[in-house]
């Protein structure tokens, strides 16, 4: 049978991308890898990681030709895992689909099924593709602040990288549990609104994170989530109060940690890295069951927006500047 799909050819030559060409192509099922379940897929979503995959910027594709999208939600066709049944409507985030192997812009998929769960019944398919890597991975970072301790009680939280995929989950969830969220945005002139309507009941400007500063600075936050990486997460963690946990889970604004350990050694921060690619079963379970019961829906509808498959690539221009407001499901389909 063939199947529409969004499928990238490039070349690479010591981890520089020398060729790329993305295109919405036919392809039979013979172009999909041997897995346990097949899906037909309804969704894919795109993330910051997408972005990058098809704008041709290195190190998220490893092979050529591959299907892009680290995100599906679909219903099963076929599965020779007996934890799922034809017709289950599942959501699979990481894995390695859209990096290692074929992913979610595509009406078909091959996948494992230790990785895929079902989708909660609180979510339509569409929104489980909203939440999408991006919401997972927010509530894997406020499960870390929570195992960390880290209470609405505690203090103050901010979420950087604030009007994006993760930051605005975060917001949403962290609001909803009771906590005072700060959120730091570099979009607070188009976007504080929004960010309010989220649940964030202060907004500052990214660019108070951006320059270097102290090894320790005034405590302010007991917990973080930071997306944003560099600079901001040195800032962050100087800026943490006694006992806090930041947990590190993106890039956006850099990679490297021009840090000291002093936040560590004077006031028992914990820095908590979050990788949602690679969460065991039982981690993606909990998440997605936390989801179901801390995110607001209606909240999850306001932060999303849908696209067509010949639409992504166009999208992935603006989610790399910074420029996409929350989620983008991607409709395979259309
Ligand atoms: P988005 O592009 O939706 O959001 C990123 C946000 O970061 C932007 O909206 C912007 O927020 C801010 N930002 C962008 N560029 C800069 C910059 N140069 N300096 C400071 N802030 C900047 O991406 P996602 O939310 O999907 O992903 C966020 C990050 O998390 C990415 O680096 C992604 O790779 C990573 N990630 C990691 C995962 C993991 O498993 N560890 C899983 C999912 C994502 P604003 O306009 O509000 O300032």
């Amino acid at each position: 049978m063939s199947f529409r799909a969004l499928q990238v050819t490039q070349q690479t030559e010591n981890g520089a991308v020398t060729a790329h060409e993305a295109r919405v192509r036919t392809l039979d099922d013979d172009a999909l890898e041997p897995a346990d379940v097949e899906v037909d897929v309804q969704y894919s979503a795109l993330n910051y990681k997408d972005g990058l995959a098809l704008a041709g910027r290195p190190g998220v594709l490893r092979t050529s030709p591959i299907i892009p999208g680290i995100d599906l939600v679909g219903r099963v066709r076929s599965s020779a895992d007996p934890r799922f049944m034809p017709g289950d409507h599942v959501v699979l985030n990481g894995d390695g689909i859209g990096e290692t192997r074929n992913g979610g812009f595509a009406e078909r998929a091959a996948v494992r099924g230790e990785a895929l769960v079902v989708v909660p019944d609180a979510f339509t398919v569409h929104q489980a593709a909203a939440i999408g890597t991006a919401g997972f991975t927010a509530m894997l970072a406020v499960l870390a602040l929570e195992r960390g301790g880290v209470t609405p009680y505690s203090g103050p939280v901010l979420v950087t990288g604030a009007a994006g995929g993760v930051g605005s989950v975060a917001i949403a969830v962290l609001a909803k549990l009771g906590y005072q969220v700060t959120a730091s945005t570099g979009r607070g002139d188009s976007e504080a609104d929004y960010l309010r309507e989220l649940g964030a009941s202060a907004i500052l400007n990214r660019a108070d994170f951006a320059e270097p500063g102290r090894p320790l600075q005034k405590g302010r936050w007991a917990g973080a989530i930071d997306a944003v990486g560099g600079v901001t997460l040195a800032n962050v963690l100087a800026q943490t109060t006694y006992g806090g946990v930041v947990a590190s889970c993106g890039v956006a604004g850099g990679a490297e940690l021009p840090a000291t350990v002093m936040p560590f050694i004077l006031r028992g921060v914990t820095l908590a890295g979050i990788n949602s690619v690679e969460a065991p079963r039982s981690l993606r379970q909990d998440a997605w069951s936390r989801l179901a019961r801390d995110l607001d829906v209606h909240l999850l509808d306001t932060m999303t927006s849908t696209i067509g498959l010949e639409d992504a690539q166009g999208a992935a221009g603006r989610i790399l500047a910074g420029q996409i407001r929350g989620r983008t499901v991607v409709d395979v389909r259309h």
